[in-house]
């Protein structure tokens, strides 16, 4: 993997320096949250320790999806003096891409990547790969506009003449666009603006009839949330008008939908005296049918899919590699699908597939190890330490790991363990802190969280 990069930063605001780790490789296969920092305008983005003024900064890097074969590179004109330099610069990211694939996914789309000048032209063409037409884009951010000039607005009376004027765009595209920047506000701590947002919602829920429909809809989840019996969600279905809404109820009262279900609903059928009720009802049977099969057809395609993984590692050259890249799909559905696998090769007495299948289940799970978090590796390590002086060599081996933090975490598990009756482990674990505490390095270097960007406001370069 490509080592980190650091930049100095000079802040354009106040002048302050300082540093920050640069990315280069947006590889949403090995980092699934590169996609949404991409589109949050996160990428690069400096924000400036002293005045809090953030702008994203000119450097390339290479956006990677290999589901879509998306190779973009962010190339500002900044980046590079000459034709030639820009040329050296793409390819030396691609080939940095190429180099963390497995032979079989290196393809041809990663020679030739496209090229964007401009943060904003990448981000666009990542959205179109999903569906996302410049139209609407536009009706994104009109509404965008819209809540903006809500928040603008001082009076309920202002507000209610927005609200008026502007009914069309009041739909349930801009009560999304409204959440998301309440919980944005919420996590940053914005109490004023968040506060705001939450007026304007409750005005929108009263007066617009989508606010109205959306309302509707969470009353009646929170019915069947008090009441989560196959005769509330037969009744709450019965009573709701709303299509999306049925369908939400039905999703979640999933594990409610059976053959009782069924009967129940049959029965009320059979006894409804009046005939248009009753076609009301009889609708009503085929929707929950459908939506029902819909959502196991969902589930069979999400085995399928593991199936499909499971086949690329048996065959694939290098499986370590691709397991590493797909290591958020190795999850605890993929193990079943494993499991069972190994499971019929072993009754059909097949034992080359079957010892090939437990290879994956030891590379899988020697991954999923490297996942656990290293204090939890510590931990573990020193509780299966035979004596104080095999203790005494891990905790020398890991003296760096020996923050306040990790003291904290042995504290709290000698206090579980008494509690539990467990007095030896308990004993143990004292003993390993005490011992801790005595090699604990003068000045512990604690890892901070990063620091939350003070402004709402993104700066494109
Ligand atoms: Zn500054």
């Amino acid at each position: 993997m490509a080592q980190q990069l650091m930049a100095r930063v000079t802040c354009p605001n106040c002048r302050q320096t300082f540093g920050m780790p640069l990315e280069q490789i947006l590889d949403v296969e090995m980092d699934p949250s590169a996609k949404a920092r991409l589109l949050a305008g996160q990428v690069n983005l400096a924000v400036c320790p002293a005045c809090g003024f953030a702008s994203i900064l000119e450097v390339p890097f290479i956006y990677h999806d290999p589901r879509k074969e998306l190779a973009l590179v962010y190339m500002p004109m900044a980046a590079g003096r000459t034709d030639m330099e820009r040329q050296q610069a793409i390819g030396t990211l691609s080939r940095a891409v190429m180099s963390t694939l497995p032979q079989e996914q290196r393809k041809s789309y990663l020679l030739n990547p496209q090229v964007f000048l401009t943060y904003e032209s990448l981000v666009n063409r990542v959205l179109e790969a999903d569906g996302v037409t410049p139209e609407m884009l536009q009706a994104q951010r009109d509404r965008a506009d819209l809540l903006k000039r809500f928040l603008e607005a001082s009076t309920p009376e202002e507000r209610m003449t927005i609200i008026q004027e502007n009914e069309a765009m009041l739909d349930e595209n801009f009560f999304r666009i409204l959440s998301l920047n309440l919980e944005q506000a919420d996590a940053m701590g914005l109490t004023d603006v968040f506060q705001r947002l939450m007026e304007v919602r409750a005005l929108l829920l009263e007066h617009t009839a989508v606010g109205r429909k959306l309302a509707a809809r969470s009353r009646a989840l929170q019915a069947l949330q008090a009441e989560p019996t196959r005769e509330k969600l037969l009744d709450l279905l019965a009573e709701t008008e709303d299509p999306a809404t049925r369908a939400v109820l039905i999703t979640f009262g999933q594990p409610l939908v059976d053959y009782l279900f069924f009967q129940k609903l049959t029965r009320r059928i059979e006894s409804e005296t009046d005939e248009e009720t009753r076609q009301r009802l009889e609708a009503l049977r085929e929707e929950v049918m459908g939506i029902r099969e819909h959502i196991r057809a969902q589930a069979r395609e999400e085995v399928q899919a593991k199936l499909r993984l499971l086949r690329e590692l048996l065959t694939s050259e290098q499986p370590e590699l691709l397991a590493r890249r797909r290591l958020v799909e190795l999850d605890d559905l993929f193990l079943n699908v494993l499991a069972s696998e190994m499971e019929s090769a072993q009754q059909a007495g097949d034992r080359e597939t079957l010892s090939r299948l437990q290879e994956v289940w030891q590379l899988v799970m020697r991954l999923l190890q490297e996942q656990v978090p290293p204090e939890l590796l510590l931990l573990t390590q020193l509780m299966e330490s035979p004596d104080e002086e095999a203790m005494r060599q891990v905790l020398e081996a890991n003296s760096p790991m020996l923050t306040d933090s990790f003291l904290a975490l042995l504290e709290r598990v000698v206090q579980d363990m008494q509690a539990r009756g467990e007095e030896e482990v308990a004993q143990k674990a004292a003993r390993a802190l005490e011992l801790a505490r005595t090699m604990k390095p003068a000045q512990p270097e604690e890892k901070r969280p990063p620091q939350r960007p003070s402004g709402l406001v993104m700066v494109r370069g």
